[in-house]
């Protein structure tokens, strides 16, 4: 029939070994922290690799240009981002500079919610640009061992153990920051740092040695010191930074959707650093508790169908193993930071705390988790508040939202504040954030002053004792949890305790 073409599903070129050299791999969607540590572990092996710059509120704006209206707005945002970089190497280097030197490379997964729908936005920005010739790879997020056409890009046992490297080094760098920058003394120095133990983890993965292929490489990323000994070094760095504990802080739990809690940035109004300013102290989301989740989920599965899964319990034997596996190293590198970084939850507790309200055979985004953690963090008293960050035209989020009124009927003391991201109605987000953190506040400051009272301290005798043992005022000094919220609070019981000869 005349004007009417047939549909071509995306399909891109092969991507050849020898192109390696000259051929940039770009990536994004993590922290900065997280995607510099991604780097050192593909140059590790070999390949050129690039972030994507940081989200701007202009990206959304972009974004809207090539993908559809009804598209959630991490979608909007990551496919603006792609967008402007493909726009800018256009003006550099030409389009066939852009078509021949870069290739992107982005994950999915299978599942009901559109991050396994993300390269179909993507595609939608190649052919806006006209970039079909454009090489965009779509890795599967749980398989180990992959290679796209042409063999330029070999996802191998020792490049994912790299990158699971990156994102645990991303994740513990990121806890340390949130945990010290609202008590730093100077300001400005936890940001230094950061910097400084970014680097220095970078060049550990970028230099790691490469031993075995797979066993015997899975082994050596095991037991091996060689992580441990780079954050003793980065350990040292946070020693110097001093910090005042003595400050009634609310504690604040980000969970929500996977992108948007992850993100730093304008892609959800910056809303972590906008919370420090307004006097909390974050819990940020560790990337980890999610894959510990995939990891899981694949163990519930099989447990379902236990009566129809052949050699059942050697499956169930190897499953698990991998979980305690990933949990023990996740550990190992907090205990090299002197565990101040908080240990990941257990999935089967959160589970459990979900199940009332939410199954979790309903997947999809962070599925049962986000009530799961909301309960978490009330039952292990990890934070006064949980700001629950959820996409605009996101459909797991809405149905975590959904589920929340029951449990917020059920816990009713529970701090819980809903903040919905469309990207460009920031006033309204924080303005309904700032009414639950309010209450948060005033909970952070009876804690601490109760606290004061059973102790009989003062101010003025903590601040005596502390000049007779600064090493307590260290970021790097840990101070145990004995029931309180707060980080004051906790810090008061402790110093109690000091001066009583315990701890
Ligand atoms: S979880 Fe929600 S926001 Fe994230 S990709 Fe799925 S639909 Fe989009």
């Amino acid at each position: 029939m005349r004007g009417q073409q047939d549909y071509l599903a995306y399909r891109p070129r092969p991507f050849r070994k020898e192109e390696r050299s000259k051929v940039t791999l770009l990536y994004g969607g993590l922290t900065w922290k997280h995607e510099r540590l991604l780097q050192g572990a593909l140059e590790n092996m070999g390949y050129r690799a690039k972030p994507l710059p940081q989200i701007e509120r202009k990206d959304l704006d972009i974004g809207k240009e090539f993908v559809d209206v009804g598209a959630c707005c991490p979608t909007t945002f990551t496919a603006g981002n792609l967008a402007r970089t493909l726009e800018t190497l256009k003006k550099e280097e030409g389009e066939d500079g852009v078509k021949e030197n870069y290739v992107f490379v982005t994950v999915g997964a299978c599942g009901p919610c559109r991050f396994g729908q993300y390269h179909e936005s993507y595609e939608r920005v190649l052919e806006g640009l006209n970039l079909r010739e454009f090489r965009m790879y779509l890795l599967d997020l749980m398989r180990m061992e992959q290679a796209v056409e042409g063999g330029g890009l070999e996802i191998n046992t020792p490049l994912t153990l790299g990158l699971f490297m990156g994102m645990f080094l991303g994740d513990l760098i990121t806890d340390m920051e949130y945990s010290t920058r609202p008590y730093e003394k100077e300001q400005g120095k936890t940001d230094k740092v950061v910097e400084e133990s970014i680097q220095i983890l970078y060049e550990a993965l970028k230099n790691r040695p490469l031993r075995g292929k797979k066993w015997g490489n899975l082994l050596w990323h095991l037991f091996t010191d060689y992580f441990t000994k780079a954050l003793k070094e980065v350990k040292k760095l946070w020693d110097e930074v001093e910090v005042d504990r003595l400050q009634p802080k609310p504690k604040v739990k980000i969970t929500g959707e996977f992108w948007l809690q992850t993100h730093e940035g304008e892609g959800n109004y910056n809303i972590k650093r906008w919370l420090e300013r307004e006097g909390a102290e974050v819990i940020p989301p560790p990337v980890a508790v999610w894959m510990d989740y995939l990891i899981h989920m694949e163990i519930f599965k099989l447990e379902d169908a236990k009566p129809f899964v052949k050699g059942y319990f050697l499956k169930k034997t190897v499953a698990t193993l991998v979980a305690y596996l990933y949990r023990r190293t996740y550990d190992r590198l907090r205990k090299a930071l002197g565990n101040i970084p908080n240990p990941l939850p257990s999935q089967r507790e959160l589970r459990r705390l979900a199940e009332p309200y939410f199954h979790y055979r309903l997947t999809g985004g962070e599925g049962h988790m986000l009530i799961g953690k909301a309960l978490y963090a009330l039952k292990h008293k990890q934070a006064h508040m949980i700001c629950e960050l959820s996409p605009y035209g996101c459909l797991p989020n809405t149905m975590s939202v959904g589920a929340m009124a029951k449990v917020l009927a059920d816990y009713p003391h529970l701090l819980y504040a809903p903040i919905e991201v469309k990207g460009d109605a920031e006033v309204h987000a924080l303005s309904r954030c700032q009414m639950v953190l309010t209450e948060a506040k005033k909970r952070a400051k009876e804690e601490f002053y109760q606290v004061l009272e059973m102790t009989g301290l003062t101010l003025e005798r903590i601040r005596e004792f502390e000049e007779d043992n600064p090493h307590i005022r260290r970021a790097t000094y840990h101070v145990p949890r004995y029931g309180f919220v707060g980080t004051a609070a906790n810090y008061v019981y402790h110093v109690a305790q000091l001066m009583r000869g315990r701890r």
